[in-house]
């Protein structure tokens, strides 16, 4: 549909991450997006599917709901509908260009495009109002957000209004503290002063309007920012959030990128120049991201440094928080529960082992879903595994220059993984998500354990085998079950591929990284759209909330 910018954060990347009611955003945000937009189909059939299993829940009076929930609200139409329109993996190719920027985005949770996209865009207009001059900024009465299409009907559900106010605030996505998004949210009425140059005034929730739902728009999620003199408009500007928190502007164009300096679109090629050429994985990794990027070693290693501050942060918040998550599940968090009981565990290494793992993926997962900041590894969604992996690498006391490699390499299997596939949900079902999540966290533990390429490359290939097939069915269109405990499992299975590929003789490994990511794009295919992030299987028909 669109290009994707750079600047902006944006890319080819997907969202794959959002799936609360109504909402459209996944629609551009896949890299074939331009023929194919299943979250349309997704959003429109998701309240019928709530009503129909609620209905199926009355009518069992929810003793045993889940079969009667099942058949209610199963629509015809809907019942073996194979997503034959499903090209899932792009059709123009050529080298894999996307960057660490592009691919690890940080900001709040649970939605790339309805949260972390409107907070991006809201702090990008403070920006530029802040250049403003000191004539203009001196009128300055008011500043207005407008919502509209799919922003306006789902943002309440996704807390767009609070992450818009919190960017207007001039709050940086990568850095809000969560207590201030919790401030927000629970003091709808209260008045914050913004300052800018000369001009000062107060800002609420109400001045985020949840405006028109339909209309012609230029994009889905589609926002309008406007710095106001009374009632007459100083400076506008028109957004979108077009997916993955990506965002663009009216009249944006992507800026040009630099051309890779080891071309690669398989794994196979990566692996030519890694054990042909003997070059390390992490120079390679390095070297294509410093000529694509035009960013100097240090602000690579800067972002990598910011992603794994934000990330453990995320962790550490989440075991220290007991709380029933946001929404109609009433879901209770487990993370901190997990952690205490580990102290008094009996339950041997291998059970302390796993369950302090599975603590970290829950903590970062149930972050998520209160909607504090995140980092997209590789959507909103997944976002629970890699920060579980770093958080047992550092356990590990693992060096610094090893964890960033750590990120490199999981970075080059989430590329792999979008460039030959897809990294959404709406598209592949969860495997594209949690399953490429772990396939990543798989290759970090290899490489930031000193393993070679080879071992690298397997790692990633057995996690992401042993999620084939998994399918994408929230409950309730919200991103907690399975979500968050997938997250666990997903940062577990990371450590047992790693596990596995470290301690078998990797030559003898019979199926390859892009035989396996081949296989993920055929699944994905062929996989019935009722499995893809439409709530309308598995799962999400069978749990009932009463
Ligand atoms: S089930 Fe998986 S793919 Fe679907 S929203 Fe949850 S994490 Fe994402």
């Amino acid at each position: 549909m669109k290009k994707i910018p750079e600047s902006s954060g944006k890319n080819e990347i997907d969202c794959g991450s959002c799936v609360s009611k109504g909402c459209t955003s996944c629609s551009t945000s896949n890299s074939n997006s331009e023929n194919h937009d299943p979250t349309l189909f997704t959003r429109r059939n998701f309240g019928r599917t709530v009503l129909a299993a609620s209905a199926g829940a009355f009518l069992a009076g929810c003793a045993n709901p889940s079969k009667e929930a099942a058949l209610v609200a199963k629509p015809d139409s809907l019942a073996a509908k194979a997503s034959s329109d499903n090209a899932v993996v792009q059709l123009k190719k050529g080298p894999i260009m996307t960057t660490l920027a592009e691919f690890y985005k940080m900001g709040p949770g649970p939605s790339s495009s309805h949260t972390m996209g409107p907070m991006r865009i809201t702090y990008d207009f403070f920006q530029r109002i802040s250049k403003l001059p000191e004539e203009k900024l001196k009128q300055a009465t008011s500043l207005k957000v407008h919502l509209f299409g799919s922003l306006s009907a789902t943002g309440k559900g996704h807390g767009t209004d609070r992450a818009s106010l919190a960017g207007l605030l001039g709050k940086s996505p990568a850095e809000c503290p969560p207590q201030f998004l919790d401030e927000l949210a629970n003091n709808p009425d209260k008045a914050y002063k913004l300052t800018v140059g000369p001009a000062s005034f107060n800002l609420t929730l109400k001045d985020v309007i949840f405006d028109a739902t339909k209309g012609e728009f230029h994009h889905p999620n589609t926002m309008t920012c406007k710095l106001l003199a009374g009632t007459t408009v100083i400076y506008e500007l028109e957004y979108y959030s077009v997916g993955g928190g990506f965002i663009e502007w009216k009249g944006y164009t992507a800026p040009e990128k630099g051309q890779p300096k080891y071309p690669f679109q398989h794994a196979k090629e990566l692996k030519k120049y890694l054990i042909d050429d003997n070059i390390p994985l992490g120079k390679l990794l390095l070297e294509n991201e410093l000529s694509v990027s035009g960013k100097s070693e240090k602000e690579v290693w800067e972002l990598l440094d910011q992603v794994t501050e934000v990330m453990l942060r995320g962790v550490d918040t989440g075991l220290m928080v007991e709380s029933v998550l946001p929404g109609p599940i009433k879901l209770h968090s487990k993370a901190m529960a997990m952690q205490q009981m580990l102290k008094i565990s009996n339950k041997g290494a291998a059970g302390k082992a796993i369950t302090g793992v599975a603590s970290y993926g829950f903590a970062m997962g149930e972050e998520n879903a209160r909607g504090h900041i995140i980092v997209t590894a590789p959507t909103a969604g997944s976002a629970g595994i890699i920060p579980a992996v770093l958080k047992s690498l550092r356990d590990l006391n693992t060096p610094v220059g090893k964890i960033r490699e750590g990120f490199l390499a999981a970075a080059a299997i989430g590329y792999l993984c979008k460039h030959n596939a897809t990294l959404s949900g709406a598209e592949g079902g969860c495997q594209a998500e949690v399953g490429v999540g772990s396939s990543m966290g798989a290759a970090m533990i290899a490489q930031a354990l000193g393993e070679g390429p080879k071992v690298v490359s397997n790692a990633a290939e057995s996690a992401l085998q042993a999620h084939l097939g998994m399918t994408c069915d929230p409950v309730a269109g919200y991103v907690q079950v399975p979500c968050i405990e997938r997250c666990a499992y997903g940062a577990v299975k990371s450590w047992t591929a790693y596990c596995i590929a470290s301690e078998e003789v990797p030559e003898e490994r019979r199926v390859d990284l892009d035989t396996t990511i081949a296989a993920m794009a055929l699944t994905a295919r062929e996989m019935n759209s009722k499995y893809k992030e439409t709530s309308e299987g598995g799962l999400a028909v069978s749990v009932v909330l009463c």
